[in-house]
């Protein structure tokens, strides 16, 4: 068996780097057109360069004009694959916690999820195929000290995942979510030596995992033989949850 998403397009957001650029390579080496979108420009430019059939794409999916933004893309190209990855952590204790800090994450990770898959998913009914895949966290499921605000939109993106796959499931287009663990990347750079140590341990596998690992489940999700999956979470963690 062998993946081919050749004549498909994949939107995948927060490819700018880690985990979102692991999952716009790997789409495109499945035979995917890939739209790698982010704010930072020049990374985008870059990647879709090395990627080959892929376009960069300059992106704040926060911006008020988000919803424009997308339909123009539409109006290029139908986008048969949906990755809403982009994703920002703003920790703190909850009591310390600043309602700043609430709304921007909950901001980036939720409801830019909601605009840019409203926007996405009308066109993918019309056209009887379409794969929406949400890049969750095991935290929205295990919880997380520290993280109430960033646990709450990744719990939320799972209620997000399987009301709309029993939504749409009849029109052929599926929706999941990828709950990854604990992966080296920016977002996990930030830990200490000795906090990596310690939740190495945790993990039954005992790595970190690498956005690849994320990477090949979201081509599976995408794919022709994934089309009986819809409304799951798929946990990719190690061990670290179960
Ligand atoms: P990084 O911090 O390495 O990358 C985050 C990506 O999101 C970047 O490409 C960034 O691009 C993009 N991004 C952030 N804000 C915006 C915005 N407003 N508009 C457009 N793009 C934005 O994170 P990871 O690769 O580690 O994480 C990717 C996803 O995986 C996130 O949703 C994260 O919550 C989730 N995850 C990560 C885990 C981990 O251990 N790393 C574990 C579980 C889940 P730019 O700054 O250029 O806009």
């Amino acid at each position: 068996m062998r993946i081919d998403l050749t004549g498909k397009t994949a939107l995948v957001t927060g490819a700018s780097r880690g985990i979102g650029e692991s999952i716009a390579r790997r789409l495109g080496e499945a035979g995917a057109h890939v739209l790698c979108a982010a704010r930072s420009a020049d990374a985008v430019n870059k990647l879709a360069a090395e990627i080959g059939n892929a376009t960069g794409v300059e992106l704040d999916i926060t911006a008020p004009d988000v919803r424009d933004r997308i339909g123009a893309l539409l109006k290029e190209r139908p986008i048969d694959i949906l990755v809403n990855n982009a994703g920002v952590t703003d920790d703190d204790l909850f009591i310390r916690m600043k309602p700043d800090a609430w709304t921007k994450v909950l901001h980036t990770n939720l409801d830019s999820a909601f605009h840019i898959t409203q926007e996405v998913v009308k066109k993918m009914i019309r056209a009887r195929w379409g794969r929406v895949i949400n890049i969750s966290s095991v935290v929205g499921l295990m919880g997380n000290p520290g993280q109430v605000n960033y646990a709450s939109s990744k719990a939320a993106l799972i209620g997000f995942t399987k009301s709309l796959a029993l939504e749409i499931g009849s029109r052929n287009v599926t929706v999941n979510a990828i709950a990854p663990g604990y992966i080296a990347t920016a977002m996990t750079d930030a830990l200490a030596d000795d906090a990596r140590e310690k939740l190495t341990e945790r993990i039954a596998v005992k790595r970190l995992g690498t956005a690849d690992d994320i990477a090949y489940s979201v081509v599976f999700l995408a794919s022709e033989q994934a089309s009986y999956i819809t409304g799951t979470v798929l946990n990719v963690s190690g061990g670290l949850y179960t």
